[in-house]
């Protein structure tokens, strides 16, 4: 039942009753909006409209974080044109938006990550290279992300969300749509690469999907990460995570003495480089990564809780006495989102086992790694994956491979798998190896005009 319509963008005169009316900022002219809304005014639905298709090419990429940075170089480099398309205003996902500073599971990783790495290295970015990952400038990984991408020929669109997929009736992907401040737009593409995290492109395919752990779907914590200045490493170095083993008890306790109780309880303080520091020290139990209102208020408390522990802190004195913010994150860290059905799923079991597989993308190292899904710790879950152990394990392609529909991929933290082997390749190392992976594998699908599922990844690999 519709009790009132509304019309876009027909200029009508200022009096026409019954429509919503709003200035176009262009012309000052005033506009009507399409749509009708429901009688109860709980809904409205919007009328059908012409979107201008914006962009074709053969490879689309959706997301720019580290396994879509990958995906998009890797295609390119092997011949496609390439559509990138981001909803930030940079490149990086949690590398830069979520100021991460830390890149775990690399050391093992040949291609794009090292040279990455080298990038990073050569602008001064990196400080330490071990066994327990690389330290980074986020700063250095927005420039260079984008300088890499541009010198591939990558055509980089961001402040762009993805809000829909069209798919034609053998159900493989068409176009997708997006929005952004040149309103509603198409792109058409012969391949598709959801590297969005939260699995956006596929879930709008209509893609099965899991999330979290149980019936409540619980997800692991979300964090706010901030940068820091004011300290001298050198007099906080028992503190800073990767020069002291002890670094996050000692610096919990420094701040339980303080009275400071950080959500978080293993925080974690990085020495980039000239007297610039990361901090990790928030946790967000049970916030949903598809409920813009739950992530605005977790970013919000997020905010408030950071700038409270370094005030409280600078209120020590001594080699805290200057300690100050630099910046926190523009995009609260999102741990876990969609995780779409592929065509292989990584399991416990393969982590367990330390899976070997014929069409292994990657080796996957970093152990299983669930943090507090709550306050009270991960008690709610069933925890005998923890007696289950880990080995370093194979990602198989077909779990890079979209189930439900063809010529989509995924790569990065939303490809296929369980939630407990989900915690361990969720890294960025182990992203950006998905990526490449997944943008190579949609190039050569677009070459041989065959679809993404009949490559053997096995064989490709010998190819290179
Ligand atoms: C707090 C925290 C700490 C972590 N610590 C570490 C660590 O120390 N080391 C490590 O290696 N890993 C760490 N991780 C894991 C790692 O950062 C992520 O799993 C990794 O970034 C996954 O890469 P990705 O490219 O799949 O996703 P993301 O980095 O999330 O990138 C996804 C990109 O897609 C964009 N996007 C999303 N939806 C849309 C849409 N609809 N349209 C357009 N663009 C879209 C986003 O803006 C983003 O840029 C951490 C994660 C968090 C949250």
């Amino acid at each position: 039942m519709v009790s009132a319509s509304l019309a876009y963008p027909e200029t009508v005169a200022a009096d026409d009753p019954g429509a919503a009316r709003m200035a176009n900022p262009l012309t000052g002219d005033v506009l009507r909006t399409q749509g009708a809304l429901s009688s109860d005014g709980t809904s409205l639905l919007e009328s059908t409209r012409s979107v201008p298709v914006v962009g074709t090419s053969d490879v689309l990429v959706c997301g720019g974080g580290p396994a879509g940075v990958a995906a998009a170089l890797a295609a390119a480099r092997a011949g496609a044109s390439v559509q990138l398309l981001e909803v930030a205003g940079c490149l990086g996902g949690v590398w830069t938006a979520g100021l991460l500073t830390k890149i775990l599971d690399a050391s093992n990783k040949s291609g794009i990550m090292q040279e990455l790495l080298k990038a990073f290295a050569e602008r001064g970015s990196q400080v330490a290279v071990d066994t327990q990952g690389t330290v980074y400038d986020p700063e250095v990984a927005k420039l260079v992300l984008e300088e890499l991408c541009v010198e591939a020929g990558v055509k980089i669109r961001l402040h762009t969300r993805l809000v829909g997929a069209v798919l034609n009736d053998q159900r493989q992907i068409v176009a997708v749509l997006t929005e952004s401040k040149s309103g509603r737009e198409a792109w058409l593409a012969q391949r598709f690469v959801d590297c969005s995290g939260d699995g956006d492109l596929a879930a709008h395919a209509g893609c099965q999907f899991d999330v979290g752990i149980g019936a409540e779907c619980t997800c692991q914590p979300m964090s706010m990460l901030g940068l820091l200045t004011g300290i001298d490493p050198e007099e906080v170095r028992p503190y800073i995570r990767e020069t002291a083993s002890s670094a996050k008890p000692l610096l919990l306790k420094l701040m339980e003495e303080n009275g400071i109780q950080p959500s978080y309880r293993g925080p974690t303080l990085r020495h980039l480089h000239s007297g610039i520091f990361s901090l990790m020290t928030n946790h967000e139990y049970g916030v949903s990564a598809f409920d813009a209102q739950a992530i605005t208020d977790a970013t919000i408390r997020a905010r408030r809780e950071l700038h409270e522990i370094v005030n409280g802190l600078r209120s020590i004195g001594g080699a805290w006495a200057n300690l100050a913010i630099v910046a926190t994150a523009e995009q609260i860290g999102v741990r876990e989102g969609r995780r779409i059905r592929g065509r292989y799923m990584v399991s416990v079991d393969d982590v367990a086992q330390g899976l070997r597989h014929e069409q292994a993308v990657c080796r996957a190292a970093f152990p299983i790694d669930v943090h507090a899904l709550g306050t009270s710790g991960n008690k709610e879950i069933d925890q005998s994956f923890k007696s289950k152990g880990m080995q370093p394990y194979d990602i198989p392609y077909p779990a890079l491979v979209a189930a439900d529909v063809d010529g989509l991929l995924m790569a990065g933290r939303c490809l296929s798998g369980d939630f407990v082997a989900h915690s361990s390749y969720r890294v960025t190392g182990d992203a950006v190896a998905t990526g490449e992976a997944a943008g190579r594998a949609a190039a050569i699908s677009v070459e041989r005009q065959i679809m993404p599922h009949e490559l053997h990844w096995g064989e490709i690999a010998k190819e290179a």
